[in-house]
């Protein structure tokens, strides 16, 4: 009797659903450093919001758009970014987003002149990671816009589970403590000092990592800088890719860079 499972079957039509559009308020704004501006959102439509996974992010679309936009056929689409929802509490309705004021973009210009009672719509959230309860070591490798996602993997994960975190900043001012966790080990990695390229500091702590058994590496920076990192460790550090997890979160001279990049 042939047991293969019969392919003759109609393939199910994937369910294309429609994101969420929640139009939101800055309820207040806090600099964490001088390239790092912290807003909190609120807004009833935040209803039924999340829980947003550790990593994960949303969308946050620019433009003079009224509260119950929806897009539409034949309309121009507005432009979107990709950002992480930081923090999330649902009986206040408010969601914590950080953004890196790195100077261009219709992102990093909206932070600039945001004020208490500035709208924007969001949409979201998607994608995140959920990691082992028994993970003996996580290693982190971030620069700044990947902080704020590295905030949420540590405050969720088990306090059992040892953590390394190497940050890359721009320069000392920048040194924040991305996550509630206490005491979290961060080796700062300064930029300035060498006007090192984006990614290039953490790239030479990826040359130098020598990864335990049962421990696990998440990096996450400028996209170029990910994949020569990914590289070095699957075939200088012998890092299986089962051990890893790798993500481009902005590209150089590129605006507006996927959601979706796995680094490979
Ligand atoms: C899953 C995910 C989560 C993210 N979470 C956050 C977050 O919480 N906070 C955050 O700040 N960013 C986050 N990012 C990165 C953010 O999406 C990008 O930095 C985005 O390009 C910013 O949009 P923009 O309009 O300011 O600049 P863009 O219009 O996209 O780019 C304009 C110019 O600025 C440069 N640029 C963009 N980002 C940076 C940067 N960080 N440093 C230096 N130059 C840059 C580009 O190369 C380009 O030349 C995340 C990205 C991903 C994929």
């Amino acid at each position: 009797m042939n047991t293969t499972p019969s392919t003759t079957e109609p393939a199910a039509e994937p369910v294309r659903r429609k994101p969420t559009l929640r139009a939101v308020k800055v309820r207040s704004l806090e600099d964490l450093g001088p390239r790092m501006r912290r807003v909190t959102f609120f807004g009833e439509s935040l209803e039924g919001f999340g829980p947003p996974k550790p990593g994960s992010h949303i969308k946050l679309f620019f433009g003079d758009l009224p509260p119950d936009w929806q897009p539409a056929a034949g309309q121009p689409r507005p432009l979107t970014r990709t950002y992480t929802p930081r923090h999330f509490d649902p009986a206040r309705r408010e969601l914590v987003v950080d953004f890196v004021r790195h100077g261009a973009g219709v992102a990093s210009a909206w932070v600039e002149q945001a004020r208490v009672g500035s709208a924007l719509i969001i949409a979201g959230p998607g994608g995140g990671q959920v990691f082992p309860d028994d993970l003996r070591h996580l290693v982190l490798l971030a620069d700044e816009s990947a902080l704020p996602a590295v905030g949420t993997i540590l405050d969720n994960l088990p306090p059992t589970s040892l953590v390394t975190l190497y940050a890359e900043v721009e320069n000392t001012m920048d040194r924040y403590n991305p996550s509630l966790r206490a005491s979290p080990d961060i080796r700062w990695l300064f930029r300035s000092p060498s006007r090192a390229a984006p990614g290039g500091l953490l790239r030479q702590v990826a040359q130098g990592l020598n990864l335990a058994e049962g421990a696990l590496i998440w990096v996450a920076c400028e996209a170029t800088a990910v994949r020569e990192i990914r590289q070095l460790l699957l075939n200088e550090r012998g890092v299986d890719r089962a051990q890893m997890v790798t993500r481009g979160y902005w590209k150089a001279g590129e605006s507006d860079h996927p959601d979706h990049d796995m680094g490979d």
